[in-house]
């Protein structure tokens, strides 16, 4: 049900290409939508929309960054516009695709959608499909349809079970990466 990696790989360079207007085959699997391609922040957002539209998920309103600090507030992921210890390491943690020499403390805090790359959408579809219910929580049948974003229409009993956001899958990533890194950092 889930679609493989490759696959959802060449679709979002294939949007990429589109959104920007660039040859597919300028668009690696490790390009970045800033520096390499030339995206700007307009881009960002029609490209989040082409891929929410094709795979019937919803990413989150607003930065990355944004989210990530209010679920770890108090603790501050940047001060004075700049990344704080804390907020570099949960961002390397959240972007392994991104060289981290990129994502140090004292960086400025904005633009790191400038960052992505195709790997990094691969990876927050991914997710999103991978927190779906497989099977209607009613009837038990695996025939589900994807009838609008997050929601699901179960063919068998036509129950419609909803599905965790892009910012729910944010969210429960960001609660259990920071246990994972309290006391290790000071904000
Ligand atoms: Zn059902």
């Amino acid at each position: 049900m889930i679609p493989g990696d490759q696959q959802i790989l060449e679709q979002v360079q294939k949007i990429i290409a589109e959104v920007l207007r660039i040859p597919q085959d300028q668009v690696t699997p490790d390009s970045q939508l800033g520096e390499d391609l030339g995206g700007e922040s307009l881009d960002f957002v029609d490209l989040q929309f082409g891929l929410e539209t094709d795979y019937g998920v919803e990413f989150y309103q607003g930065g990355t960054l944004d989210k990530l600090a209010e679920v770890l507030a108090p603790q501050k992921l940047e001060e004075n516009e700049l990344l704080s210890s804390l907020g570099a390491a949960i961002l390397q943690a959240r972007m392994p695709e991104v060289d981290p020499a990129r994502l140090q403390q004292g960086q400025p805090a904005a633009g790191i959608e400038s960052f992505y790359t195709p790997r990094t959408w691969v990876r927050v579809i991914k997710e999103i499909l991978s927190a779906r219910p497989r099977a209607c929580p009613k009837c038990g049948s695996d025939q589900l349809k994807v009838v609008r974003p997050s929601v699901l229409l179960c063919q068998a009993c036509r129950n419609e079970v909803n599905c965790p956001t892009g910012e729910e899958c944010l969210e429960a990533w960001a609660k259990n990466i920071a246990g994972a890194l309290q006391g290790s950092h000071k904000t």
